[in-house]
C-alpha cells in the first residue's frame, strides 16, 4: 500500500527504507526492495513489517544508488513471501513493484501461459511485468515503450515503478488512479505514494497525474502521457514543517 524509489548517487537502500517507515501508517501485510546492479538486480521480500525486512537483509550486499521499495496490502493472493513484491519478469532483467489492481489480469495471464510463461505469485501484478517484458522482447523496444503499450491494454488502477538491469540510472513509473510524487533533490530524485518519504531530502516535488509515465534518472525527470507527448512537469515546493 506504499511505493518509494530512488535514483541518485547515495545509497538507495537506507533511504528506501526509512521511507517504506514513513508510508507504514497506510496499513500493509509485506515489504521488499529491488536494487539495481549491473550484473543482477537483487530482489529482497519478506511478509510480514519493513522491520521484518530488515532483518531479512542484514548479512546482503545493498549496495546500490538505484532502488524501489513496497509495502503490501493484498488484493490477489494471500500474504507471503512469494507475493510480496518487487515482482521479477521471466528473465529477472525487470523488477516491478505495484499499488493498486490490475483487473483485466486473468485474461493477459491466459495469454502468457498459453505463450509458455510460468508464474511464482497468485498477484495480478506479476502478470503485468511479464506482460510489459513479453512486449518489449516482442517487439524489441525500450523498457518505456512496452509500458506504454502494456498500459494501453491494462484495466485497473496502478502506481508501478520499474527497474530493468539493462538501464542503468534509471526508474520507469507510471499511475493511473494510485498516487505518485516525484521529489526533485540535487541530481537525485525520490518517489513516494506521498511526500513524506522525500520530505527529510527536498521540499521540491511533481504530483503525476493519471495517464502518465516518467522516465526518472539523476539529473533529469522526464513527464509523457500514454500517447508518446512530453508532458511539463508542474513543480510545487511544499510548505510544510515536518
Ligand atoms: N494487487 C497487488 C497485490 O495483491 C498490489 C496490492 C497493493 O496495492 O499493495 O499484490
Amino acid at each position: 500500500c506504499g511505493i518509494v524509489g530512488y535514483v541518485g548517487s547515495k545509497q538507495a537502500y537506507p533511504i528506501i527504507i526509512d521511507g517504506l517507515k514513513k508510508l507504514e501508517y497506510r496499513g500493509y501485510d509485506s515489504a521488499g526492495v529491488a536494487l539495481w546492479s549491473a550484473n543482477k538486480i537483487n530482489v529482497f521480500k519478506k511478509e510480514g513489517k519493513v522491520a521484518a525486512l530488515e532483518e531479512f537483509v542484514k548479512n546482503q550486499d545493498v549496495t546500490s544508488t538505484v532502488g524501489i521499495g513496497h509495502t503490501r496490502w493484498a488484493t490477489h493472493g494471500e500474504p507471503s513471501d512469494r507475493n510480496a513484491h518487487p515482482h521479477y519478469s521471466k528473465s529477472e532483467n525487470i523488477a516491478m513493484i505495484h499499488n493498486g489492481i490490475i483487473e483485466n489480469y486473468a485474461s493477459l495471464k491466459t495469454e502468457l501461459i498459453k505463450k509458455g510463461y510460468e508464474f511464482k505469485s497468485d498477484t495480478d501484478s506479476e502478470v503485468l511485468v511479464n506482460f510489459i517484458e513479453d512486449i518489449k522482447l516482442n517487439n524489441n523496444c525500450t523498457l518505456e515503450e512496452a509500458v506504454r503499450i502494456a498500459l494501453k491494454r491494462v484495466t485497473g488502477a496502478y502506481v508501478i515503478l520499474l527497474i530493468d538491469k539493462d538501464l542503468p540510472d534509471t526508474i520507469i513509473a507510471a499511475r493511473k488512479g494510485s498516487p505518485l510524487v516525484i521529489g526533485i533533490g540535487d541530481h537525485e530524485h525520490f518517489l513516494g505514494s506521498d511526500a513524506s518519504p522525500m520530505l527529510a531530502y527536498t521540499k521540491e516535488v511533481v504530483y503525476i497525474n493519471d495517464y502518465e509515465l516518467a522516465i526518472v534518472k539523476p539529473d533529469e525527470l522526464i513527464l509523457k502521457n500514454l500517447g508518446n507527448e512530453r508532458v511539463t512537469p508542474f513543480v510545487q515546493k511544499l510548505d510544510l514543517d515536518l
